[in-house]
């Protein structure tokens, strides 16, 4: 008896997490397909948005060429964004500065970058070699996973840097049935939205996919805890709706955006692209804390800049796709800041290396920017902070 009811146990929770929003799944991708005009998407919106969940049950030999997994785990499970090394490890060195004692690792960014590769690349294979069938199954499993990253318990995964029960550890209730339990409202269906082009290459598509999938989960992730903190207090009816609505929302970008993307591949259309900005990218490594008004800030983002706190060692770096770009500019700008030594990287090496200190600025211009791109900055004497005001990455003709 015991046994029969742990089997049980597994199979609700199993359920929770993988079966129990094909509601979702469906609803967000019709919503799309209908807005984009998608033909022939039937199995795409019944079936192949399904493929990730349906792994798990007993057609798994079928959809595993289609599914991107690194051993057993699959998006569902992305390994989360740890901060945890930009402020523990250091070692003091001579004089009262501090080095750090470990490289930074991003584990979201090393598996999302395979696996939005691989989806990539495989449906411009298919797209090339008429499979248009697979070009739909792979598009449905990516689908799946930009939709399970924001619409429900797995925004708590991955880019948000937790794990599915943090919830339930803060507050000391069940909330995990409650959050999987959400569903769509069927008058959210009618609202309009805009996509974005991902690019015409592999590479373009997936930096920036992953600069996407960040800022619609950080979205949703910000609705799941206010769902949370008011069903703790206020229990508003209201509330809840409004941020469900957030997550969907998010949920609905992301799907717009692959799916206008695959279809401009798909029918060789040109989509007119403008120059890129610095802020529409997600750093990999990004800058974290600093000293007095930076002390504990993360990475400020507005409008056309970025700022961040000096520190002993602070580094901002991107991966940029390659043969895409002509050049890279930008103002860089000190604000209060002791003496920092700035290396400007692209391709992974030091191109140029200055300091600035003060309310200094200084112009930046990089050819051919591509590869691990960006700043590594150390400071003696760490103070004050420093701003890429409109950075931009200008397209080759
Ligand atoms: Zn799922």
């Amino acid at each position: 008896m015991k046994k029969f009811i742990a089997i049980l146990l597994l199979c609700l929770s199993y359920t929770a997490l993988f079966s129990g929003d094909s509601y979702m799944h469906r609803a967000v991708t019709r919503h799309a397909v209908k807005l984009l005009k998608v033909p022939n998407a039937e199995n795409l919106i019944k079936t192949y948005c399904l493929y990730p969940d349906r792994y798990y049950g007993k057609n798994h030999k079928k959809i595993a060429p289609y599914l991107y997994l690194e051993g057993d785990v699959s998006f569902h499970d992305i390994p989360s964004i740890s901060l945890t090394t930009l402020y523990q490890a250091w070692v003091p060195f001579e004089k009262g500065q501090l080095r750090r004692s470990r490289k930074y690792k991003n584990e979201n960014y090393l598996f999302a970058e395979k696996c939005f590769n691989f989806y990539f690349s495989n449906i411009k294979k298919a797209i090339a070699e008429n499979r248009i069938d697979d070009m739909m199954k792979f598009t449905g499993c990516l689908l799946h996973h930009l939709q399970d990253a924001t619409f429900g318990l797995h925004v708590l995964e991955g880019a948000s840097g937790t794990d599915v029960y943090t919830l339930n550890k803060f507050s000391g209730t069940d909330m995990m049935m409650e959050i999987a339990n959400l569903r769509p409202a069927e008058d959210w269906f009618n609202i309009s939205a805009e996509p974005t082009y991902l690019g015409n290459t592999v590479q373009e598509a997936v930096m920036r996919l992953y600069s996407q999938y960040v800022k619609y989960n950080r979205n949703a992730c910000n609705a799941l805890f206010a769902i949370a903190a008011n069903r703790i207090g206020a229990n508003d009816p209201k509330i809840l709706e409004q941020n469900t609505r957030k997550m969907y929302l998010n949920s609905l970008y992301g799907t717009l955006d692959i799916l206008y993307t695959v279809q401009a591949w798909l029918n060789k259309q040109k989509i007119p692209q403008n120059p890129l900005s610095l802020t529409d990218l997600t750093p990999y490594e990004p800058p974290l804390s600093g000293y007095g008004k930076y002390r504990l800030k993360m990475l400020q983002i507005r409008n056309n800049e970025l700022e961040f706190g000096v520190h002993f060692e602070q580094n901002i770096i991107y991966h940029i796709a390659e043969n895409v770009f002509a050049n890279f500019t930008a103002d860089l700008i000190a604000e209060n800041a002791g003496t920092v030594s700035v290396n400007i990287i692209n391709n992974n090496k030091v191109i140029d290396t200055f300091t600035i200190s003060g309310n200094e600025t200084k112009n930046i211009k990089i050819t051919s920017p591509c590869g691990v791109f960006g700043l590594r900055t150390s400071s003696t004497a760490p103070q004050g902070g420093l701003i890429i005001k409109n950075g931009k990455f200008n397209r080759k003709e």
